[in-house]
C-alpha cells in the first residue's frame, strides 16, 4: 500500500528515475513502479548515449520534412513512415505541420537548447557528487557533413540560432583529420564538420542503473513488475492507481511511461500530443582493436549517431512512424552496418559483424507546443 502523501513515479526509464531523484532530494518519499523486470529496459537501454544541447534541432525542418515523405514505406531510408499508421497520424501530422513553420523551428531550437544544457549541467552535477561512471565522455561531439550546400545551411542555421555561442567551432576536412584521426580515411569525401566541445556522452543504462542505486540507498522504493492499468480520478484530484498487483492510494503521481503515457492519460481525459517513433542502434564490441575513435560523431543528415563506450562502438538512428511495433527488419541491419562501414571503414573491417546487439524501441515524438 502507497503512503498517502508520498509520490508516486510510473515508469523506471531516464525520466522516471531523475525525476525521483530530485523529489527525494526536496525531501519527498518516492515509489516508482515499472512494469519490466530491470529499471530502463525501454527506450533508455541502449540509445545513443549523446548528452548533447548541439542535437536541438527537431526534425520538422523542411529538409526532415522531405526525408520523413521520401521514405515513405521504406526500410533503408534514414526517416520513414508506414500507411498503416497513416489514419491515427493524420490529425496529429496536421498539428505537426502547424508547428513546422520557419519561425516556430527556429523557437522551438533555442527552447530545446536551453532545455539541454540544463540537462547537462544536472548530469554533470550529479556525476560530481557521486563520482558515477557511466562510459561518460566530456570531450565533445563532432558532426560531419558530405555535401557542400548542406554544410553551409547548417553553418547559418548555427550562427542564426545560437548567435554569440562558443560551443561551437567550424571545422575544414583537415580540421577534422587532425581532431579525430579515424576519420582521415574518408576525409576527402568530407565538406567539414563542427566540433562542439560541451557536449557529453555515456551510456544511458549504466547511468539509470548508477540512479537505481542512489535512490535505493537513500530510502526511495522500486517495484519492478508492476504494471500500471488505470489512474483513478475524484473529483478532478488523483485518488488511486491501479496496478496488476493492487490498488494504491495515493494523490500524487508522476507520468514517465513513456511512449506509453499517451494511453495512460488518455484514459484520464488528458491528451498528450505525442506519437511512438521508432529507432535502432547496433552494438559492437572494441576491446583488443585498434584504430578506435574518440569522438562521439553524428551524421544529421542522416539522422545517424556513432558512439564510442569504452570498449564498445554504438550505431544508432532510422525514425520509423509505425506505430508500436518491435520488429526488427534485416535492412535496418544492414543500413546501420553501411553507416559504420562509411564511416569508418577500417574499423568496420576488424569488427566480429556475428556479435552484434541489435535494439530498436519507440520514443515518443511531439508537437511541440514551447
Ligand atoms: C535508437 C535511439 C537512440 C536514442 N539516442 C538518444 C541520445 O543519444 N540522446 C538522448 O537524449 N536521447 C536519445 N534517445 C531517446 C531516449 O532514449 C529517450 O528519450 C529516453 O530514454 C526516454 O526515457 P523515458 O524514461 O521517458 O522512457 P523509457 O525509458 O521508455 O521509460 C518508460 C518506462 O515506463 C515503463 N512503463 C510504461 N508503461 C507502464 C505502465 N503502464 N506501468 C508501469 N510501467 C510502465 C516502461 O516499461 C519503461 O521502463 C534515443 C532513442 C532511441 C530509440
Amino acid at each position: 500500500m502507497a503512503k498517502k502523501d508520498q509520490i508516486v513515479i510510473i515508469g523506471g526509464g531516464l525520466q522516471g528515475l531523475a525525476s525521483a531523484y530530485v523529489l527525494m532530494s526536496r525531501g519527498e518519499e518516492v515509489l516508482i513502479l515499472e512494469r519490466d523486470s530491470d529499471v530502463a529496459s525501454s527506450a533508455s537501454f541502449a540509445n545513443a548515449g549523446m548528452l548533447t544541447p548541439s542535437q536541438s534541432m527537431p526534425w520538422n525542418s523542411p529538409s526532415d520534412i522531405f526525408q520523413i515523405l521520401s521514405g515513405f514505406g521504406k526500410k533503408d531510408s534514414p526517416m520513414s513512415v508506414s500507411a498503416l499508421t497513416l489514419p491515427s497520424h493524420f490529425f496529429w501530422g496536421l498539428k505537426f505541420l502547424r508547428n513546422s513553420t520557419p519561425s516556430r523551428f527556429d523557437s522551438i531550437t533555442r527552447n530545446l537548447y536551453q532545455l539541454g544544457l540544463y540537462s547537462k549541467e544536472k548530469t554533470q552535477n550529479l556525476r560530481k557528487k557521486f563520482r558515477l561512471s557511466y562510459d561518460e565522455s566530456t570531450q565533445g561531439t563532432v558532426k560531419i557533413y558530405r555535401n557542400q550546400k548542406k554544410f553551409e545551411q547548417a553553418i547559418s542555421l548555427q550562427k542564426r540560432i545560437f548567435e554569440n555561442s562558443k560551443s561551437m567551432e567550424i571545422l575544414d576536412r583537415e580540421q577534422i583529420s587532425a581532431l579525430e584521426p579515424q576519420l582521415n580515411e574518408i576525409k576527402d569525401e568530407l565538406s567539414g564538420g563542427m566540433y562542439f566541445p560541451n557536449d557529453e556522452v555515456g551510456d544511458a543504462y549504466k547511468f539509470c542503473k548508477s540512479l537505481e542505486d542512489l535512490i535505493r540507498n537513500n530510502g526511495g522504493r522500486i517495484l519492478t513488475n508492476t504494471n500500471i492499468n488505470k489512474i483513478l480520478i475524484n473529483k478532478g484530484k488523483v485518488n488511486c492507481i491501479v496496478t496488476d498487483r493492487a490498488i494504491l492510494q495515493t494523490n500524487r503521481v508522476v507520468v514517465c511511461a513513456g511512449s506509453w503515457s499517451r494511453d495512460l492519460l488518455k484514459k484520464i481525459r488528458i491528451n498528450l500530443p505525442v506519437r511512438p517513433v521508432k529507432g535502432y542502434s547496433l552494438t559492437y564490441e572494441t576491446a583488443g582493436l585498434n584504430d578506435k575513435p574518440n569522438y562521439a560523431i553524428v551524421d544529421e543528415s542522416i539522422h545517424t549517431a556513432i558512439t564510442p563506450f569504452n570498449n564498445r562502438i554504438r550505431i544508432a538512428g532510422s525514425a520509423e512512424f509505425v506505430g508500436f511495433n518491435n520488429e526488427i527488419h534485416p535492412k535496418r541491419i544492414e543500413y546501420l552496418n553501411n553507416m559504420l562501414h562509411n564511416i569508418y571503414p577500417n574499423l568496420y573491417s576488424k569488427i566480429n559483424k556475428n556479435e552484434g546487439k541489435i535494439w530498436c524501441f519507440s520514443i515518443t515524438s511531439s508537437v511541440i507546443y514551447f
